[in-house]
């Protein structure tokens, strides 16, 4: 596959957070949306970082399943950290700062941990449809053979809508008092 500056290679991160949107929608309350995107948004910063240099392949070892998980573990631990701090800062009567404290800091970050990781697995498993300088599998294995599985174009296409309709439900099925 050929790198053109511009083309279908550079990271399209925020089609990453139509998942993520589904599962806020739909799933359990406590799943931490934000630690979701910044998993998304920390593994597609080593593709950044590749362009910046002008350097091939684009996608390394955070673009693994084994890279993107530790991503994502380590931006739900940064999430877990800023959120309590950002808490901290609010006035007592915050609702959003009395719902945190209805739950154990080691339970917040269970939870954080777990959408940063369900963040980078996906974003890996998306993106392994998609590119084919990637090693999805290392270190067990090399190449990548669901490269191409799909256009591209329908990939977005699929992941814009997922994220629109995800956005309507969440808004159509959330609690107004929350
Ligand atoms: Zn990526």
């Amino acid at each position: 596959m050929k790198y053109q500056p511009g083309g279908s290679l550079i990271p399209l991160t925020p089609f990453h957070f139509s998942p993520g949107l589904l599962t806020k929608a739909c799933g359990p309350r406590s799943f931490w949306l934000t630690s979701f995107m910044a998993a998304n948004v920390l593994i597609d910063v080593e593709v950044l970082y590749y362009m910046s240099r002008n350097e091939l392949p684009l996608h390394r070892s955070l673009h693994t399943y084994l890279g993107g998980s530790a991503a994502g573990l380590v931006a739900g631990l940064l999430m877990w950290g800023l959120i309590l701090f950002l808490a901290r800062l609010m006035p007592p009567t915050s609702r959003w700062k009395q719902r945190l404290a209805r739950t154990s800091q080691t339970r917040l970050l269970l939870q954080s941990l777990i959408a940063g990781l369900i963040g980078g697995v996906s974003h890996v498993f998306l993106d392994s449809l998609m590119h084919a300088d990637m090693h999805p599998f290392w270190p067990i294995t090399t190449g990548n053979a669901l490269a191409g599985s799909i256009s591209v174009a329908s990939l977005h296409l699929g992941l814009g809508l997922l994220g629109l309709f995800s956005i309507f439900l969440w808004l159509f099925l959330r609690d107004p008092r929350s």
